[in-house]
This record gives structure tokens, sequence and C-alpha cells, in this order.
């Protein structure tokens, strides 16, 4: 999208309420955005979006965002997962520059707060266990009882506060509530919890803490410590606005504004940390950056570009009803960046020989090859022929159907950058198999052009037999075969949902020896193949591996459909 275009498209629902806010003087003009991960795992491409709207609307609207960890609950949490959410960031291109905050950094004027709530009469403690406060809380229908510790006095709550603090209780036996309506239709202003016991070093704070805020009673606080004007959330925060409201009101500080927009939903994956953790856990993918993940690092290492990634959440853009999207969308997004970058390779992923029969044996050369026909300053490369070479069994057919335009016997078809070559016969193995087809070349094709203007129609990939290098290709396919897994089918988990088909591993592919100068994750294009990168994880022995990031729009298929 060019400049142009993006000023003439019409504003979202959130950027027309920045917008309004920065016009009429509210918070002094400032944005000021924050995008606030639990590091309770790694970031999914949900989280992505939720990035490009807040670092994207501080830098439209000339303002700030930071990076907020959520670490209030440090049951979940690892610095492991800390330190990857920074790199995945860093990976998407924003930079929070000197904001990094914790929510942890915040447990000392949580603290505060909650004793000035005590303090005000708004704010109690509470013997009932959890499994008792459920019962007492009502429903949609049915108000809610009053907890019969409620009306404690302001003296016996501050010692008991104080005493929770410093660990005189067991977990579950005490919470602090705030007291606000146990008949409200909203089920998160019934006296809802505030802070409750937990005997758990935290990564960042230790042993000093016995009592967490609950993540209400952080959130909203933590925003307004940071001086937030715009808080934007996911929908399922719609019904704790008002509780968010109820504490900046309460507490008499800077109240900055919830927005809420839809999640971002893809069809045949999961979108929750907590969903994803199990897929690991268990041993379904090979761990959070396994490239069939929905997550950052899975994306990079199957071949993504923040580019793309950044393209597809624009193209999403902001709904305020929930939504599932087509994974195709992602896949376009992804094929139409790589298309632009990605210089061009031959390689075949299931290698058939053909030996030149009138090509000199012990000759080679090398011919030219457009490095990327969609940016001319890629440029061009050699690559060496010979005799033999290999080329993919797909492009092969002994008794073809009429409109067959690659190999067959007596036909003749262009070797990409090479020459045309005329398939002279078959040879097969001992289980009457094809291993070999003998072929003769047209010496004056050279470049792929035609001598006397003799049409050929097929053009397929091939490689050199004595140059090509062997490797390992990982193809992947989507990795639950349900396009609703969150959802599942009646009786079924979602991982029942999941695709056994969804990786398929190509023993010995082979490609172009200039395949090996590639950097882990650099994108390539092997013709007529698919979008592939080298993987992080190589082999001790040096051996390559390639992951196929995209398929190519698979043309021929829907050719040969006809
Ligand atoms: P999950 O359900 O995967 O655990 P979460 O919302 O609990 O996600 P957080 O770490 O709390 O994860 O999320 C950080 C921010 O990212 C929040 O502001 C959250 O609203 C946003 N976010 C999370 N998932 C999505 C999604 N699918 N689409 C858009 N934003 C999301
Ligand atoms: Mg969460």
């Amino acid at each position: 999208m060019n400049e142009s275009e993006k000023e003439e498209k019409p504003l979202d629902f959130i950027r027309s309420t920045v917008k309004q806010d920065q016009e009429d003087g509210k918070n002094e003009g400032r944005v000021h955005t924050r995008f606030p991960p639990e590091p309770n795992g790694y970031l999914h491409l949900g989280h992505a979006k939720s990035i490009c709207l807040n670092f994207g609307i501080a830098e439209e609207f000339n303002g700030l965002c930071n990076l907020r960890l959520d670490d209030t609950n440090p049951v979940a949490e690892k610095t492991e997962y800390a330190q990857a959410i920074m790199d995945d960031l860093r990976w998407l291109g924003f930079d929070w520059e000197e904001r990094l905050f914790h929510a942890s950094d915040y447990f000392g004027q949580l603290h505060d707060w909650a004793v000035q709530l005590i303090q005000d009469h708004k704010a109690f403690v509470c013997d009932l266990t959890f499994e008792e406060m459920r019962e007492l809380r009502g429903n949609l229908i049915e108000p809610g009882k009053e907890s019969p510790f409620r009306d404690r006095t302001v003296e016996e709550n501050l010692d008991l506060f104080q005493q929770m603090k410093e660990g005189a209780f067991d977990e579950g036996s005490k919470t602090l509530r705030a007291k606000i309506d146990m008949s409200s239709p909203n089920l998160n202003l019934r006296d809802p919890v505030l802070y409750r016991i937990l005997d758990q070093e935290h990564p960042r704070t230790g042993s000093v803490w016995k009592i967490y805020p609950s993540y209400d009673f952080a959130h909203g606080q933590s925003d307004s410590i940071e001086g937030i004007t715009h808080s934007l959330c996911t929908l399922e925060f719609e019904h704790h606005r008002p509780l968010y409201d109820w504490f900046c009101e309460n507490l008499g500080i800077h109240h900055p504004q919830q927005i809420e927009f839809a999640r971002l939903n893809l069809n045949y994956t999961v979108m929750s940390k907590r969903k994803m953790l199990r897929l690991v856990q268990e041993g379904h993918v090979h761990g959070w950056d396994d490239p069939r993940m929905p997550t950052l690092s899975g994306m990079r290492r199957r071949g993504f570009t923040a580019q793309a990634i950044k393209n597809f959440c624009e193209r999403v853009g902001l709904a305020k009803r929930e939504n599932v999207i087509e994974i195709e969308l992602l896949e376009y997004c992804l094929r139409d960046d790589l298309n632009k970058k990605a210089v061009r390779r031959l390689g075949v992923l299931n290698p058939l020989k053909i030996t030149i029969e009138n090509y000199p044996s012990g000759q080679t050369e090398e011919v030219d090859a457009i490095n990327n026909p969609e940016d001319e300053d890629a440029g061009t490369r050699k690559i060496p022929f010979s005799r033999e070479i290999f080329i993919d069994r797909n492009d092969f057919m002994e008794d073809p159907p009429k409109k067959y335009f690659r190999l067959a016997p007596g036909k003749e078809v262009r070797l990409k950058y090479a020459f045309y070559i005329t398939c002279k016969e078959v040879v097969k193995d001992e289980n009457s198999e094809v291993s070999e087809l003998i072929c003769t070349y047209d010496p004056e094709s050279r470049g792929g052009d035609s001598p006397d203007g003799r049409k050929v129609k097929g053009t397929i990939q091939w490689v050199d037999a004595r140059s090509a290098v062997a490797c390992k290709v990982n193809l992947y396919d989507r990795l639950f075969s349900n396009p609703n897994p969150e959802d599942g089918e009646e009786g079924k988990d979602f991982v029942d949902c999941l695709n056994p088909d969804s990786l398929e591993i190509v023993e010995s592919a082979l490609v172009e020896p200039s395949v090996q100068d590639f950097e882990v994750g650099e994108p390539m294009q092997l013709e007529r193949v698919g979008y592939f990168c080298i993987d992080s994880d190589q082999p001790e022995d040096g051996s390559l591996v390639l992951n196929r990031s995209v398929a190519m729009r698979d043309s021929w298929a829907k050719k040969a459909k006809k």
C-alpha cells in the first residue's frame, strides 16, 4: 500500500476515537498506548495484531507505546517467555525504547492503593474459599449474596491484610475484595477479588510478596501509573470496563480510556497460549517454534517475513464483533511479500534422473539464470549443466493425457534457463518403476529460446547431477483438519482435530549448489515448488534442511482438473 492509498483509507473506530481525543485536547493531546503481554507463553499471530495496533497508533499520532510485561501470576510465568516476547517484538520491527515495564514494578503502589480502599470502606478481607465465593456470587439471573465478612471494621481489615502480606495465612484461606455491589447485573462488580495469597517465588520479586494482585486490580492501575491514554484490549474485557473505571475513579487517579476490539481468530489453527502450551507439552508439535505453530517464533522459523505479518494485520483490520479470518489470506500475504523479496533457485523434491545421450560426457557448462524477475537489482547467476541431470518425477508421465505439456515419451520440454530436451527412452527398475529417462537435447536452444520458432509449451525445473546438493525438506500443511478446532466437533477435544499429515518430510530432495550459501531464514523461491528457507535447527553432520514456507499457487493442478 502506498502513502496516498493509506491517507484515503477511512479510519477504523479506534483511530477515529484517538484522533477526536487528540483534536479535543484530551490528555493534553498526548497519545500513549501499551502492549501488555503476560509472560506465560510465546507470542502468537493474535498478539501481532495487538502489537501492530498499539505501536501503529502511537506512531501515527506522534505518541508513545510501552511494552509492559503483565507478570502478576508467578505460577505460570517464566523468564524464558519474557525473553522470547522481546525477541519477537524486535523481529517484528517495533521499538519500546527505554519503556520496558513490569506490572511487578508496581506491586508496592498497588498494595498502598489496596490499603487506601480499605481505609475508604471500599475493600475488606474475606475468609470465604474460592468455592464458597462462587456459590454466593449468584448468576446472570439471580443476584449474589454478601459475604459474612463484608462488615469487618477498617482496623480489623488493615490488620488482616497486613498479616496476609506477611505470610501469616495459608493460600486460599483469605482474599482482599472490593466492596462494590453484590446485586450488580455485571458479575465483575460483585465484590471482585483484589488480592490472593500465593506462596510462590516470583521471577522478579523473589519471595518478597506472599500476596499477588488480581488481573483486574493490576491492569488498569498499571495503565494509569504509566500515563496511558488509550488502553486497547480484546472484547472479552468489555464487561471488565466498569471495574476498570471504578478503580480509577475510587482511587482518584489518572483515568485511561479502555477500548475493546475483536480478537484475531484464524481458521485451521488455535489462537490461545493455553492451547498452544498443551500442543507443546503433549508433544503434538516440536516446541513453541515448530513451524506449524501460529506463534511468531514458529512463523519466523517457517520463513514468514515480519512484513508479511504486518500486511496481514493491516488487511484484517479492526472489528467490534468476533469473526474468523481465513488462513488463505495469511498465505496470500506471505506469497505477496515473498514474491517481491525471494530470490529464485532451482530444486526438485522428487528427483528422477535424466541422461542426455547426445551431450558429451565429461563436459560441463554454465547457463545464466535470473535471480528475481520482480527485482532487477537481484541480477543473474550461473548454474552448472552437464550430461546427467534430475527433474521432478511429477513432471514426467509415461502415459499422459492429451493436453499434458511436460515430459513424456517422445515429447519435448524446455529446461528452465537451459535447453530443450526430448524423451527418447524410459528405463525401469526390477519393480517396473521408472528409474531413469534417456533424452536428447537441442544445442541450438541454449537459454531456453526456440531455435527455429517451434513451440514448446512446458517449462520445468531441473538440477545438475554432479553439483546438486542433497537436502531434507519439511513440507507443512494445516495444523488442524477442522476449520474450527477451538470449538471442535461434538464431544471432541481440540487435539482430536489435529491434522495427522501436517508435516511431510522429503528425505532426499536436490537443490542447485548456491542454496548452501543462504542464511537461516533467508527466503528463496524454488521455482514452481514454493517458497523455502533454511531451518534454524540444522543437523550436526552439516547436511541441509529446508522448510517450505508456503506452496506456490498450485496452478498446474487446477489446469490438470480441467
Ligand atoms: P491467550 O488467550 O492466547 O493467552 P491473552 O489475551 O491471555 O492471550 P496476553 O498475554 O494477556 O494474552 O495478551 C497481551 C495482549 O494481546 C492483550 O492486550 C490481548 O488483548 C492481546 N491479544 C491476545 N490475543 C489476541 C488475539 N487473538 N487478537 C488480538 N489481540 C490479542
Ligand atoms: Mg491473558
